[in-house]
């Protein structure tokens, strides 16, 4: 299943639309299924379908959580940790991007005059859709995972060096574009994430290659801090990390879910 948040575009009827149902302009979650998009009400809980529909193609998709916070994986690929110089962890390494960094598809990652050198990094995302904390060894983890999404973990790599730690250098405003949509039922053992810059591959990896897979990540985070539902867990890049320059189109790829797509524009 293929659910999202969108807002429909101005002059698109609904397939059924009454005064008191309209809701235009308002932002929704849906559920995407042969090229319509269906309303659908309480995503993490009772997952209520609405009769309204829209085509896919007169609805704006927004990224397709707001979560209270955003975990990302530094390092969880050993070709990516060698390309940068770094050893190999010996546990996860986590660090946050804030909630205000997020960037729907489609929408522009807009350059900074404080860096000189700002990367893309493809990743797949975890979505949690249930409360958790410090799940036991014994517990399935995967009833708390909700589904999967693209993200790209923007980063002004000279100010990841020059700072202590990362917050400035992967927290400026679009650096988190996060989409196109979240897959609930990907299988993993397949995936594939794939970077492409201006049409051509810069990165590609098999998800598992991840040093810590997404099971371990999600119980070790949950034995650090509370995760909410809508909370996303960015797994960490492959190697082929690379520069972008305004006017570059920056496509993130995870095969079984999608393509999330941005341009890039200069500050
Ligand atoms: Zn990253």
């Amino acid at each position: 299943m293929k659910t999202c948040r969108f807002v429909p575009v101005k002059g698109e009827m609904q397939s059924r639309l009454t005064a008191t149902e309209s809701r235009a302009d308002e932002p929704a979650y849906g559920i995407i299924e042969n090229n319509r998009v269906f309303g659908l009400q309480d995503p993490f809980g009772t997952q209520r379908r609405s009769d309204e529909s829209w085509e896919l193609s007169g609805v704006r998709l927004l990224a397709p959580t707001q979560p209270s916070k955003i975990v990302c994986v530094g390092r969880n690929y050993a070709e990516h940790a060698a390309e940068l110089g770094n050893e190999v962890p010996k546990e996860p390494l986590i660090f946050l991007k804030p909630p205000s960094a997020i960037l729907a598809p489609e929408e522009p990652i807009v350059l900074t005059p404080q860096s000189q050198r700002v990367d893309y990094e493809g990743e797949l995302a975890v979505v949690i859709g249930k409360r958790c904390r410090r799940v036991e060894e014994n517990e399935d983890v995967r009833r708390y995972i909700f589904g999967y999404t693209c993200l790209n973990d923007v980063t002004a790599r000279d100010l990841q060096k020059k700072d202590v730690q990362f917050t400035r250098a992967k927290g400026f405003d679009t650096f988190c574009p996060v989409g196109p949509w979240i897959e609930t039922s990907l299988d993993l053992k397949q995936a594939r994430v794939e970077t492409l810059v201006n049409g051509a591959r810069r990165q590609s990896a098999q998800v598992t290659q991840m040093i810590f897979p997404v099971e371990m990540l999600v119980r070790w985070i949950s034995h650090v801090m509370t995760l909410n539902p809508g909370d996303l867990i960015a797994t960490g890049t492959p190697s082929g990390i690379g520069p972008l320059s305004a006017r570059d189109v920056v496509e993130v790829t995870v095969t079984g879910i999608g393509t999330l797509r941005n341009p890039v524009w200069a500050n």
